[in-house]
């Protein structure tokens, strides 16, 4: 970096004075957008033509925003993808569109519910995800993985199986909504299919292990969640050793990994005992349309 200009006191007074101006103005824009005289769209258009407003940091932009405040615009930001320091004029034409959408007042279509079904692994969390989407219009999410496919799974269906590597670079893009290491392998939700079929009116069901769920919580503080329990722990043991699907090795691993999650039950909107796939299902249903 080169040695700061030197300003002559008048140039000094003048670059004050603008910047004076600019924060005037940004000031004057927040109080628009504040009482929903200005929509998103009309300020990016705005900040074409206007340095003041193009310089504006996103983050003070959308806390501006009725009913948003500052943990709101922060949570928001984490999940497009956008750096908390960004200005207006530095965001790409993803950004600008994702925040459009983010933002758009709605046409009539209400958003979807978004259920995170969550609990103990081996509690029988997929069978209920699996009832669901065939009985109800549910978009049931499927997640990738780098766990290597069960003889039983098919790949798009039961999840989509990713290298290391493709995981890894997944997270860079920032494709996953949340992502968790579970017993030795990564597991992700894709962000796009979820915000695509909650802007499209659908109800979502994610499952997924506890630490994703309170991920999702913490961006999307409209989240659902709904805890699974066993109807005993004696029923979990036993699913968990009866898994044909996995080796000995694993199965204690995944024991001892649920008994820790069986204490986060608190933390959960909902705690539903798992007596009957069918009731469980019915729960959901209920649970997302009562909200
Ligand atoms: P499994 O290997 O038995 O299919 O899944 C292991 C655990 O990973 C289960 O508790 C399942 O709910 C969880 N899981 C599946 N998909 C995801 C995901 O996208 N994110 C997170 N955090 N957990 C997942």
């Amino acid at each position: 970096m080169g040695a700061p200009p030197q300003l002559t006191p008048e140039e000094r007074a003048k670059a004050l004075a603008k910047a004076k101006l600019s924060r005037q103005e940004r000031a004057a824009l927040k109080v628009r957008i504040k009482s929903t005289e200005l929509t998103i769209p009309q300020i990016f258009e705005i900040a074409t033509t206007d340095e003041a407003i193009a310089k504006m940091r996103v983050l003070e932009l959308i806390e501006s925003i009725p009913g948003m405040g500052k943990v709101r615009a922060k949570a928001v930001m984490e999940r497009l993808n956008i750096s908390l320091t960004r200005r207006i004029q530095g965001l790409g034409r993803h950004q600008i569109e994702s925040l459009i959408q983010e933002f758009a007042t709605p046409s009539g279509k209400e958003k979807g519910k978004l259920l995170v079904l969550s609990g103990p692994g081996g509690v029988g969390k997929s069978t209920v995800a699996k009832a669901l989407k065939v009985s109800s219009p549910f978009y049931v999410s499927v997640s990738a993985t780098t766990r290597l496919p069960r003889f039983n799974e098919v790949e798009g269906i039961d999840y989509h199986f990713y290298s290391h590597d493709q995981f890894s670079e997944a997270i860079s893009r920032g494709d996953f909504l949340e992502w968790a290491e579970f017993a030795g392998n990564r597991y992700g939700t894709p962000r796009k299919a979820v915000e695509d079929a909650l802007r499209d009116g659908k109800n979502v069901l994610l499952e997924i292990e506890i630490s994703g769920a309170k991920q999702v919580k913490e961006k999307m503080q409209e989240a659902l969640l709904v805890f699974l329990e066993p109807p005993t722990w004696e029923e979990l043991v036993s699913r968990l050793e009866g898994r044909g699907t996995d080796s000995a090795e694993r199965r204690a691993a995944r024991l001892a990994l649920a008994q820790e999650e069986m204490a986060a039950a608190s933390f959960f909107d909902k705690v539903v005992i798992n007596t009957e796939v069918e009731k469980v299902v019915a729960t959901l249903i209920e649970f997302a349309s009562a909200h």
